[in-house]
């Protein structure tokens, strides 16, 4: 009996892009997906919004196993290919500042467009079935699901991952087990693209729900291992906010690997600690009635000047007039300063993986073609999050679904034959 074409596992991103692709060249396409719809991540992408991909595609914005290999697939699907895709789908777009979304505003638009297609494509769509093991048996590929065998020349594996989604919602089984057992090696999951967990309890209880500017540092064993600068979220736990998010992977592995790791925080990242000093002298000289924190009103929110104040270790009642001229005066004002410039707190953790955008790890990149095929199983294909890249806030690990489908279903059985499509593919 002539086996059936594709099976894709997992309609997301990736998987609808993949499924579509695989279609269009002519084979019979079956998606599996253990969601009661298709792309149900996508619609909380980008708050509802999807932020699909981004003007500034470059691969400095992507960490994974192999460099060389997310290189050359945005190369081969980068940006400009992202926007000519959906606008075949009939998207329009928004630009923000090259943070691209669709002109709808609705991460819905997305998903129906790629479901349309995929209708459009005569691809099935088999909701409600988790994917349990695939198996492979001369050139035939068994994809064990709670609803039975299905059978395939090949397989796209576009599984996503546990990043956004609350436990008890998880696939009952994941990609990384699956593709462990068919000899895969996968890269330790961490969480990324989410808040950052700090030691000092009372700075934050006084500076919860303060937005500012700022630059977070990321130091793992005294080396600096990320940095970023933005808009910061101070919270009951930490410091979120997207610079934190960008930099939150790098804090996750550092813990991971036991390394010493502290965030050191400039909250005036675009002026000097002397001009600030000179600020501060000036106005104590103009008002020395004060209590120390005002001194910082105008320059930095109030909560937070207090709670700086209180982080520098200076007692808050005491007055410009109160500090001596001189060296007493001179120690205040560096202290206060520094505390601006360079705050420190040790990180006790990162957000959950239910809190996280993305997973940091997966599949080892180094054992993935350059076409998407794993290295040791023939016609088995995976793609998107699943493997071992992870892209920074700002349409980047959408734009790697999409590529990574899309190489995989222009790829698989390549050489291979056809299915015939009226031929029934269940066991
Ligand atoms: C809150 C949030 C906001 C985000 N915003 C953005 C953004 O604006 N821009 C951006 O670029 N990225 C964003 N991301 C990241 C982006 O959504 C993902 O990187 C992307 O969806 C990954 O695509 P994928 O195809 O690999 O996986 P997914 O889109 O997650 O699809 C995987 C599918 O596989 C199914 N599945 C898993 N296991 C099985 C199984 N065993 N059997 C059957 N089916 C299975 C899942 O149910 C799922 O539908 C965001 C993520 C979150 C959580």
């Amino acid at each position: 009996m002539k086996v059936p074409g594709i099976i894709v596992i997992g309609a997301g991103a990736s998987g609808m892009t993949a499924a579509i692709e695989a279609a269009k060249r002519g084979f019979k396409v079956t998606i599996i997906e253990a969601n009661d719809k298709p792309g149900k991540k996508i619609y909380a992408t980008g708050n509802g919004k999807c932020n699909l991909t981004n003007k500034k595609m470059d691969v400095s914005c992507f960490r994974g196993s192999d460099i060389k290999l997310i290189a050359s697939v945005l190369e081969r699907f980068g940006y400009k290919d992202t926007i000519n895709y959906f606008s075949e789908l009939g998207l329009m777009f928004k630009d923000r500042n090259g943070y691209i979304y669709p002109a709808s505003g609705q991460a819905s638009s997305v998903v129906k467009s790629l479901v349309l297609e995929c209708e459009k494509n005569d691809i099935k769509i088999l909701c409600k079935v988790t994917a349990l093991n695939v198996l492979k048996s001369a050139d035939i590929f068994t994809v064990e699901t709670d609803n039975g065998n299905y059978k395939a020349d090949g397989v796209i594996l576009s599984t996503g991952s546990k990043a956004g989604i609350l436990p008890g919602k998880l696939p009952k089984v994941n990609g990384y087990d699956i593709t462990k057992k068919l000899g895969h090696k996968i890269i330790p999951l961490q969480p990324a693209l989410t808040g950052i967990k700090c030691k000092n309890n009372a700075f934050y209880k006084e500076v919860q729900g303060v937005r500012c500017d700022g630059k977070i540092m990321v130091y793992s064993d005294n080396r600096l291992a990320g940095s970023d600068m933005g808009e910061l979220q101070l919270t009951s736990y930490g410091i979120s906010g997207i610079p934190a998010f960008q930099v939150s992977r790098y804090a996750a592995y550092s813990l991971y690997n036991k390394k010493n790791t502290y965030i050191q925080v400039d909250f005036m990242p675009d002026i000097s600690s002397q001009e600030l000093i000179s600020k501060i002298t000036y106005k104590i000289h103009g008002n020395p009635n004060i209590k120390i924190s005002e001194y910082l009103n105008g320059i930095l929110n109030n909560k937070l000047a207090e709670a700086i104040v209180n982080y520098a270790g200076i007692n808050k009642n005491i007055t410009g007039r109160d500090i001596k001229e001189g060296r007493d005066k001179k120690r205040i004002i560096g202290c206060l300063v520094q505390a601006i410039k360079e705050y420190k707190d040790k990180v006790t953790g990162v957000n959950e993986f239910k809190d996280a955008q993305v997973l940091a790890g997966g599949v080892s990149l180094k054992e993935i073609k350059e076409n998407m095929e794993s290295a040791y199983v023939k016609n088995l294909y995976i793609t998107g999050e699943v493997l071992d890249a992870d892209g920074i806030c700002g349409g980047y690990n959408l734009q790697w679904a999409w590529a990574t489908g899309y190489i995989a279903g222009n790829s698989i059985l390549k050489s291979g034959e056809k299915y015939d499509k009226d031929k029934s593919d269940k066991d």
